[in-house]
């Protein structure tokens, strides 16, 4: 029973009526940026959960086609174990809607700062869309090309009778014209359609098919995201001085969404003996071309030395087999004993959390690896697939037998910049199966799932896996308050490695 009062009754009722007035649709053109409040817990887990659905959408755009059902299921059931809005949902949808607008304004601070970062989400936002805009009603996607001001009209159905030879005629592959929705666009609208002579054209206006329309609405957003990308990346110094958001902002563009393999249920089940042969079934390529590195010249430079060192410190290497590991090979080299206990050995007592600051270090990220510190000529760090010349990437791949057809889908999405795709087309190959089975992250993630394969310890699953990513959540939850700077564990590790580093920067 309701015991509120009228006054109160009165209240929520107009509450209801401005939230339904702020977010009119359930998808948007995100023309406005969010003027409420937020707090910083709020601000980093819509930004987390945006970015996992951006993933997959990459995931799923690269696996499936686009129009077919399973990609359909698949995104949609994402959208709504996200909490973001999948459709034509009912008006009371408001958080989802407030989620949708908030997040997306947030990952668009994240990734206006770099050309490569800008393309990725505008291809995975404007899939986003697409997706979206073809799960709408008929009427609801009339209301919504209306509420972004582009009110093309769908055509009566006698009108369409009236020029059905025509629209038949002019209309490429249009065989059945009573059953297909057309709209009449303004010619500077659809001026490639026209160009291309795909629609039929009467009075100044294009009559377009709708399954050509969505190509219009595309256009359109792409142009308007594109520019406010840019427009915000010009604001930028404004936003970096702000000392909460900035590090949080370079955090997500740089961001991992799933463990950080900081707790090694492995560690000391490796025998340093069995390192070799490991690297050569279950290490991804990053890792597999540091080894050889290491091993041809008995030395890697710093930024190889962490990458490869908190790797192998994630699969469960001891701080006591790491001191020998290293020390084992360096001293092949130009490296003496002396040396190395003076100055190397300290470098990797740190990353173990036994000096300085005693930070427990955690290994780095696909997206860290990517994004961040590209190798210079002498370095064997950094993404392969992100950082070699694609020349030299397939002769390595050539000499790792993967074979020719692998090899040239491998490249083709190196071409699309989808590195970490690359990388679970080379596990595939690699281990001969036809489906990873989940969303690669993490190079630890890489070797985790090698060895469980290997070893016959899991089934190849059809699903995309997110498994872990509430443990991140988590994390980054518990660590955050609304009035203080972010210090997410894996903030807190990145800011903390810096001044590791800057302990040994020499080579
Ligand atoms: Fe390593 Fe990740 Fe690149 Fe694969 S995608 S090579 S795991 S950094």
């Amino acid at each position: 029973m309701d015991f509120s009062s009228g006054r109160a009754r009165l209240r929520q009722a107009r509450l209801a009526g401005d939230r339904r007035e702020l977010y009119p649709h359930s998808l948007q053109f995100y023309l406005d940026p969010p003027t409420e409040n937020v707090s910083l817990v709020e601000f980093e887990s819509f930004a987390v959960d945006r970015l996992k659905l951006l993933k997959v959408v990459e995931n799923l755009g690269v696996s499936y086609v686009r129009s077919s059902d399973s990609y359909k299921t698949k995104l949609g059931a994402e959208l709504r174990k996200l909490k973001f809005p999948y459709k034509a949902l009912a008006e009371d949808d408001y958080e989802a809607r407030r989620k949708d607008h908030i997040s997306h304004f947030i990952l668009r601070l994240a990734y206006c700062q770099s050309e490569d970062l800008r393309r990725w989400f505008l291809q995975q936002e404007m899939d986003l869309l697409r997706y979206r805009f073809n799960e709408l009603t008929e009427s609801l996607r009339q209301k919504f090309l209306e509420h972004v001001n582009l009110p093309f009209e769908a055509i009566s159905e006698d009108l369409k009778n009236e020029l059905a030879n025509e629209l038949c005629t002019s209309t490429p592959g249009m065989t059945k014209v009573k059953e297909q929705m057309f709209y009449k666009v303004g010619l500077a609208d659809a001026v490639d359609l026209f160009r291309a002579r795909r629609v039929f054209i009467k009075d100044g206006f294009a009559y377009v098919p709708h399954k050509e329309i969505d190509a219009i609405v595309l256009n359109n957003y792409r142009t308007k995201l594109s520019k406010a990308l840019a427009l915000t990346a010009r604001s930028l110094p404004s936003i970096q001085s702000d000392e909460r958001l900035q590090p949080l902002l370079n955090h997500l563009s740089h961001s991992y969404v799933g463990p950080d393999y900081s707790v090694q249920k492995n560690t000391g089940k490796i025998s340093l003996e069995q390192i070799d042969a490991l690297s050569g079934k279950s290490f991804p390529l990053c890792m597999r071309q540091l080894h050889k590195a290491l091993r041809d010249n008995h030395h890697l430079r710093h930024g190889g030395r962490m990458q490869y060192g908190l790797f192998l410190k994630g699969i469960g290497l001891t701080l006591e087999q790491a001191l020998e590991f290293w020390k084992k090979e360096f001293i092949r080299g130009k490296v003496d004993a002396d040396k190395f206990d003076k100055g190397y050995a300290y470098s990797i007592r740190h990353s173990y959390g036994k000096e300085g600051k005693r930070t427990d270090y955690t290994p780095y990220s696909c997206m860290k690896i990517i994004m961040s510190n590209p190798p210079s000529q002498g370095d064997y760090h950094g993404c392969p697939f992100r950082h070699s010349d694609p020349e030299l990437l397939k002769q390595k791949l050539q000499s790792y037998k993967i074979p020719p057809s692998g090899i040239t889908q491998i490249l083709e999405l190196v071409k699309g910049m989808h590195y970490q795709l690359a990388c679970q087309k080379y596990f595939e190959l690699m281990h001969d199966v036809d489906d990873i089975g989940f969303s690669l992250n993490h190079p630890n993630q890489y070797f985790t799932e090698s060895q469980r394969l290997l070893s016959g310890g899991r089934e190849l699953k059809k699903e995309p896996s997110n498994s872990g990513n509430s443990q991140q959540k988590n994390n980054s939850q518990e660590s955050m308050n609304s009035n203080s700077a972010p210090t997410s564990s894996n903030t807190t590790a990145d800011a903390e490695l810096e001044g590791l580093e800057a302990y040994f920067t020499e080579d």
